[in-house]
């Protein structure tokens, strides 16, 4: 079913991973065999239609797909400009968008008869949505994470270790996400025959972000049949709007838009104290450059020298210090606009959301909202705005209360 979207935007990649200037897939020769018998694979699995039929089936019965598209009517009323409209992707199992994509690489996983699932995780929630399919299907599943976010990032680490993974405290580098990928890699290559790699965004070596995107793109395809059928609209969005880490919920959203000119996208990035010289932010697109890191090139966080910079964010599930490849293309050929918004905007957004609508949303998609705050007053009321609610916010309300002054007592 979902095969009639996959390689429909005539863009990319070519044969070689790349979008535009970006992308490919920059790996050691030992890594070269795994990435393409995986290629291959996928390949095979994208024309099957065994493979969507159980994406299908599990999307509907485990995830509980179809997400709602949700006008938010109140909202709308309060910023008096354009019709917003919430893909509640917030509502899946596990809380997020994450776990789209984790079935469909767990599956994969699955008909190459592999038995053990690495990941790697920054804050935590592609850990969990990984842990969480492999218990379903009785894998073994090892994250790697950076020890830093294994102190800041508690829970999650306690609901992976509940949900029977091991969690790899990462002590090379700074201890964050980026040496936790770099951990994993490592892992892959040694452990060749039993394990496969499920990566959590739209980065890595090709074919990852392809890949992602695809089992992302369920987010967007759903909008479009949604909105076609909702009363009174039967059209298309004139705006999506996304919040971006590696930009996995943001491209799923987006992809199967991409060849509908009238539709204008905007990414939104984590912004952080404001995209300066003194770099507490994780724009990479509004403040970054391009490099390879994790197998890919793309925009990147560095300093003069090169060196991967670590970036800032009220969010931790955004401050992945690059940006998928796709999006650095999207980016070049001006298909897509790539935007910020700061710790206090989305602060102030994801407030909005709690009392107009009853949704705590995550952080991260209180990025892409504080951006609809600013642009929803200027349009039109026929504007149509759809915005990817990817996350809930049970996660972030120890972080908000600690802003807004409220001590919990815990
Ligand atoms: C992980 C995460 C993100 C960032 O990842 P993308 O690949 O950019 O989608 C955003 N929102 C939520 C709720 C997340 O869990």
């Amino acid at each position: 079913m979902a095969e009639d979207l996959i390689n429909s935007f005539m863009g990319g990649p070519d044969e070689n991973g790349r979008f535009g200037l970006h992308g490919g897939r920059f790996v050691s020769e030992t890594l070269m065999p795994l990435i393409l018998d995986l290629e291959a694979e996928y390949e095979n699995a994208k024309t099957d239609d065994s493979f969507w039929a159980e994406m299908d089936d599990l999307w509907t019965h485990y995830v509980g797909r179809p997400s709602p598209l949700y006008y938010a009517e109140r909202m709308t009323q309060e910023l008096g400009g354009a019709k917003i409209y919430l893909k509640r992707d917030e509502l899946n199992h596990t809380g997020a968008h994450k776990i789209n994509n984790v079935l469909g690489q767990i599956i994969l996983a699955r008909r190459m008869g592999k038995t053990r699932i690495i990941a790697e995780t920054g804050a935590g929630q592609h850990g969990v949505a990984t842990a969480t399919v492999c218990a379903k299907f009785g894998l073994k599943c090892v994250v790697y994470m950076g020890a830093h976010d294994v102190e800041r990032q508690a829970p999650n680490v306690f609901r992976m270790r509940l949900l029977g993974a091991e969690v790899v405290p990462v002590t090379s580098g700074r201890g964050t996400l980026k040496d936790a990928m770099n951990d994993a890699l490592r892992d892959w290559v040694t452990n060749v025959r039993d394990t496969f790699y499920c990566i959590g965004t739209v980065a890595g070596p090709h074919p990852y972000p392809a890949m992602v995107r695809d089992f992302q793109s369920i987010i967007g395809k759903e909008v479009r049949t949604q909105l076609a059928a909702q009363e009174g609209e039967g059209r298309l969005p004139d705006t999506v709007i996304a919040a971006i880490g590696g930009g996995s919920n943001a491209m799923g959203l987006f992809y199967p838009f991409l060849d509908d000119e009238s539709v204008r996208i905007i990414g939104v990035e984590a912004g952080g104290k404001g995209v300066d010289e003194t770099m507490q932010h994780c724009a990479s697109l509004s403040g970054g450059r391009p490099g390879v890191l994790h197998g890919n090139r793309t925009y990147l966080l560095q300093d003069g020298d090169g060196q991967i910079l670590e970036g800032y964010s009220i969010s931790a599930g955004l401050d992945y210090p690059g940006i998928g490849p796709e999006h650095s293309w999207l980016h070049d050929i001006g298909r897509a606009e790539y935007v910020s918004i700061t710790d206090a905007e989305a602060l102030a957004a994801f407030q909005l959301s709690c009392n107009l609508e009853g949704i705590i949303p995550a952080l991260e998609p209180s990025h892409a909202l504080g951006h609809v705050i600013k642009i929803a007053p200027d349009l039109p009321s026929d504007h149509i705005i759809v915005m990817n609610m990817c996350g809930r916010g049970d996660k972030d309300i120890f972080t908000v209360a600690k802003h807004l002054g409220f001590d919990m007592k815990i």
